[in-house]
Formats: C-alpha cells, sequence, structure tokens
C-alpha cells in the first residue's frame, strides 16, 4: 500500500456544521482509520450506499456550538452512539463507546483517501461495481 503523503503543515483542523447551523464540531489531527463503510447500518443511518469516513480519538472531538441540540442514539450496534442535530436531524458524527473515537463523515472539497473498506460484505450492488477493482482491502470485520 502506497504510503500516505506526509505533509509538514499545521495538523489538519475540520470543521462543520449541520443544516440548520446549530451545532458545529471540529476535530483535529491524524485520523485513525480513513475507510469506506458499506454496513448496512451506515446505509440506513447515513442514508447513502456508503460512508466514506475518518476515524480519530475521542479527546479531539470539539463541539463548538450547540451542545445541547446533539441527541445521541443507539440503533443495533450498541457500542455505536450516532449523535445527530435534534433540530434539524443532520447526521452529525458517531461516537464510537468502546474504541473511544469519533466518526465523521469525509468532508466535501476535502482531501479523502481510505486505505480499506468494511463490512464489504453489506456494499450495494453499485458499491460492489463501483470499489471491486481499487487495491484496497476489503475487510467483513471492523479493525476497532
Ligand atoms: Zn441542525
Ligand atoms: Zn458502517
Amino acid at each position: 500500500m502506497a504510503a500516505a503523503v506526509e505533509t509538514d503543515g499545521p495538523a489538519l483542523n475540520i470543521g462543520y456544521s449541520c443544516n440548520c447551523g446549530a451545532v458545529h464540531i471540529s476535530v483535529s489531527g491524524e485520523p485513525i482509520i480513513k475507510a469506506i463503510c458499506h454496513c448496512s447500518d451506515c446505509q440506513a443511518w447515513w442514508q447513502r450506499d456508503c460512508l466514506e469516513f475518518e476515524a480519530y480519538p475521542e479527546a479531539v472531538l470539539v463541539i463548538d456550538r450547540g451542545q445541547d441540540k446533539v441527541q445521541p442514539f443507539v440503533i443495533r450496534n450498541p457500542h455505536l452512539s450516532r449523535c445527530w442535530c435534534k433540530d434539524c436531524g443532520t447526521r452529525v458524527f458517531s461516537h464510537g463507546t468502546a474504541a473511544k473515537t469519533v466518526i465523521v463523515p469525509a468532508i466535501p472539497g476535502h482531501v479523502f483517501e481510505p486505505t480499506l473498506h468494511l463490512f464489504w460484505q453489506d456494499a450495494t450492488d453499485s458499491s460492489k461495481r463501483r470499489f471491486e477493482h481499487d487495491d484496497l482491502p476489503k475487510l467483513t470485520e471492523p479493525p476497532l
């Protein structure tokens, strides 16, 4: 696997809001994992074929605004608390309560270089067509 491009710049800092703007979060530093998850939970929760995401240590999560609007809940995976904005319903982030990670979707316009696929067995037909010939490992279990 090609090594990630190293930069000498300041630590990456990613911030974004929910659709209504009530909640704003940011994360900083290097992600632990950059991956594409195909699990049925992600498909249902994020309402897309698959989720391009980055996972960070939970300690780097900052809820800059709207902490009281962040509503966590758990579906199926008891170790994943999915957090959305109470006002607009935007999925803001997920909290891996066992692995102590915060999972954020890849930000549009931000360079995203995934290193693996997760839950490949759940991939939709269109995802299979899109990704089956890439060089990334296709795992059926989470790495954390
Ligand atoms: Zn909102
Ligand atoms: Zn998933």
